[in-house]
This record gives structure tokens, sequence and C-alpha cells, in this order.
């Protein structure tokens, strides 16, 4: 908490500490180890943690960084927030997001950006960028970010972590604030894969609360150590010869299979034919979704409520234009056409298709190898302000996006600094479904 005092000013990853709560919680690890009750502590404890601010947590804000939610307070706690409590962590507080996560570089906050710890003049990635800028900067061990079209690995490659985002329906969604409901999946940020592979012990499983959520028994630690030897991992090639791909991205990449393979691997050239299609059907599919769950802050049942209008209607309009910023207005907008009578038919309907295409793509591919690598985002860190266009933003997702269609699990892992920029460069390893533990096998023979 000191740490966090002395240093996040020149950060800004957090938004709120909830300094009661650790410290009431590090007193009852204190007194349980006083009373020779050590050995009964959870797998986490007394490990400082911190949350993504769609995360609702009993007593705290969940603002999701917009104007609408600035002064709502949880008055309950999220699964996954719980089961990091559960297992001992100390909750530290909640951390700065792109608004409603929508963007990939927190620029979108109503709060301000979140600076890069690597250097501050540059983004930390999003749209989990506080979460990945926390543990960057050492104001927390893990940290939780949400991922949607990128929004946990993008940051984890900016700020060199290890960032996993699982299979959807390893994490339970019950109390985050929805973005893409068919597409969100929660996942931690670590400095090491080991850490990584302990948050997700705690995380995984079964919730009665989410019925998305299924049971998984796996000990994502239980691989780590057993090497690569005899793994078969999967290139795709056009993903290395995508225009946009910096030479210092693509490097690292290669090197990583090079590595994978003096240890043993086979690599092997996988196919993804319809992946091209990912970043329009996400774009279709994400305002959507995001539309029909941001209906739900309509200045009555949630969030900001603009005085003094005497007409239902014009309330809704002004609490809604004021509440939300312009990405968020701009996805709302967009999701309310594409889901009109008429242009559904023409874009919703096809998207979904070509959803089960990518989804199939990757089934057969993993027919042939047990882990796909590939690159996180198409360059490191760029500058506050640098990319102002929204397609060009939508574009650091690239290489993440089609892995949420397809519900696999997909990870950041950090491979040094790039030879141009000097900046962190994270490869991605994308498993199969369910199979979560593949990725944390290779990435663990990369550390
Ligand atoms: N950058 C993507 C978007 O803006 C993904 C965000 C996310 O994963 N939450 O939609």
């Amino acid at each position: 908490l000191s740490r966090v005092r002395a240093l996040d000013g020149a950060v800004h990853a957090f938004l709120e500490t909830t300094e009661e709560l650790a410290l009431s919680q590090a007193a009852a690890l204190d007194a349980a180890v006083a009373q020779g009750r050590g050995s009964e502590l959870g797998p986490l404890a007394g490990v400082p943690v911190a949350f993504k601010d769609n995360m609702n947590l009993t007593g705290a804000h969940t603002t999701c960084s917009s104007n609408m939610l600035r002064n709502y307070v949880s008055p309950y706690t999220a699964t996954c927030v719980q089961r990091m409590l559960d297992a001992g962590a100390l909750g530290l507080g909640k951390l700065n997001m792109d608004e409603f996560a929508f963007g990939s570089s927190t620029e979108t906050s109503a709060f301000g950006p979140t600076c890069n710890p690597w250097d501050v003049e540059r983004v930390p990635g999003g749209s989990s960028g506080g979460s990945a800028a926390a543990v960057a900067a050492g104001l927390a061990c893990v940290t939780l970010g949400s991922d949607t079209g990128g929004s946990i690995r993008q940051p984890g490659s900016f700020c060199g972590l290890v960032a996993v985002k699982p299979t959807y329906g390893v994490v339970s969604r019950y109390g985050v604030v929805a973005f893409g409901s068919s597409l969100d999946q929660v996942g931690p940020f670590a400095r090491s894969v080991e850490d990584a592979a302990l948050a997700m012990n705690a995380l995984a499983g079964r919730d009665p609360l989410d019925c998305t959520s299924q049971a998984v028994d796996t000990d994502f630690t239980a691989n780590l150590a057993e090497g690569v030897r005899g793994m078969r991992v999967g290139v795709v090639p056009a993903f290395m010869e995508a225009q946009g791909l910096a030479p210092e991205v693509k490097a690292k990449v290669q090197e990583a299979a090079d590595h994978l393979r003096k240890l043993g691997a086979e690599i092997v050239e996988v196919d993804l034919p319809n992946a091209q299609a990912a970043m329009s059907a996400y774009y279709v599919l994400g305002p959507c979704e995001a539309f029909s769950n941001l209906a739900r802050f309509d200045s009555v049942r949630y969030g900001y409520c603009d005085p003094g209008h005497a007409d239902l209607g014009a309330q809704y309009e002004a609490s809604r234009h004021r509440g939300f910023g312009l990405e968020a207005r701009r996805r709302i907008m967009l999701g309310s056409y594409l889901l009109s009578s008429g242009v559904y038919e023409t874009y919703y309907y096809p998207a979904q298709q070509v959803r089960t295409l990518i989804t199939q793509d990757y089934a057969r591919a993993y027919e042939q190898v047990d882990v796909i690598l590939a690159p996180v985002a198409p360059r490191t860190a760029f500058r506050f302000g640098e990319v102002t266009d929204p397609t060009s933003m939508y574009l650091s997702d690239m290489f993440t996006i089609s892995i949420n269609i397809a519900g696999n699990g997909g990870m950041s892992m950090p491979v040094g600094l790039g030879a141009d920029t000097g900046l962190p460069v994270g490869v991605q390893l994308i498993a199969p479904q369910f199979k979560d533990e593949n990725m944390l096998r290779a990435a663990a023979a990369l550390e």
C-alpha cells in the first residue's frame, strides 16, 4: 500500500485503494499464523492483488472508468474477485481501464489515462491497462483483467507480463460488468508463468451463478516443468506475413519458434483460412452485444441521472449522452444500427456464420498441433495520442480477436525487448479449448 501511495502518482494504475480490506485480511492471516494455523492458509495467502474496475467488490466503487458509474458502489462481489480473496490474496483496490473495456490504450478512461511503467510517455495497452501497469510497476503481484478481443493479452505484451485469457467458460463472469457476454473472459496478469498458473487454479471452475462456466479440475501448475519435447507447435503463415506486423515483433516470434524447436518441439505450419474475417465479425458481434448489455444504464436502474427533465425520454437521452464517452456511444450507435430490422439479416447473421467457420478452423488446426504460436500485437507500446482514428486502434487486436471469436484460451508471454524500440514484446500462445495447460507449459519453456 505504501508503494502504491509513493509510485502510483506517476502511473495512475489505481482508481481506488481498499486499504481497510487489505489490512483486515492481513491481520487475519497474521492471527492464523500466530495461532499455529499457518499450514491451513490458502495458496495465495498474503499475495497483494488488485482488480480491473469492471469487477464488483462489495463496498468499493465499480466505475468501469465511466462517468456513467462514477458514483456506483458495489452491493456484491464478483466470483473471480471472491475466489482470489478466498485463496488468501490481499485485495489492494480497483484498476483503471478503457471505458466499459472499449479500447486498446486505456486512453478512453473518464478518469484519465494510465502510463506504461516502461516509458510513461507511452500507453500501457488496453483495455486492462491499469491491471498491466500495476504489475509492471510492482504495485501488485497479480491483477485481474478481462479480455473480449485482446484486452488482457495486448496490455500484457506492452508491459512485458505473463497475461492469460482462459478458454471461454473456465472463469465465471458473474459480477463482471458485461461488454460482449459471448466473448468476455477474466484472467490474470503476473510476472511469471507459475504465478499466473497459481491464480488460474484459484479462478477456474464452475459457478452456479454463471451458466456458461464449466467444471474445471486442472492443476495449471502441474506440467510447467515438463518442457516441450514432443509438443507440436503451430505457426500460422498468414499471421507472420500480415501487413502492419512490425519487423521487431515478427523477429521475436520467429526466435521463440526456434527456441521451442531447439527444446524438442516440432514446429508445424497450420492454416486458419477464415481468421482474416475475425476483425469484421468482431466489430459486428461486439457492438451488438455491447449495445444490448449497456441498455441497463438508463439513469433509472443504474448510472448517471441528468437532473431537471420532466419527460422520461429526454432524461434517458441526456443521461446516456453525458454519462457515456465517445467510444462507448460509438459502439452503442453501431450495435443499435446493426440489430435493426433489415440490417440484422445483412450483418449480424453472417457474422455469426463467420464465427462458426473460425471456430471450426481452430478445431481443425488442433488436430495437428497442441498449441499455436503467434504475435500478440502488431507493434510495441505506442505514444499517447499517436493512434487517433478508431480503425487503427481496432487493428491493435488483429492477432487476438479470432481467439475470442472461437472461444479458445490465449496468453501473452514476454520474450524480451524489441530490437528497434527497446520496448517489451510478447508472443501469443493459443490453446485448444479447455486445454489451457498446454499454453502455460509452452510458455514456461520460454521463460
Ligand atoms: N480493443 C478491443 C475493443 O475495443 C478489445 C477490447 C477488450 O478486449 N475488452 O473492442
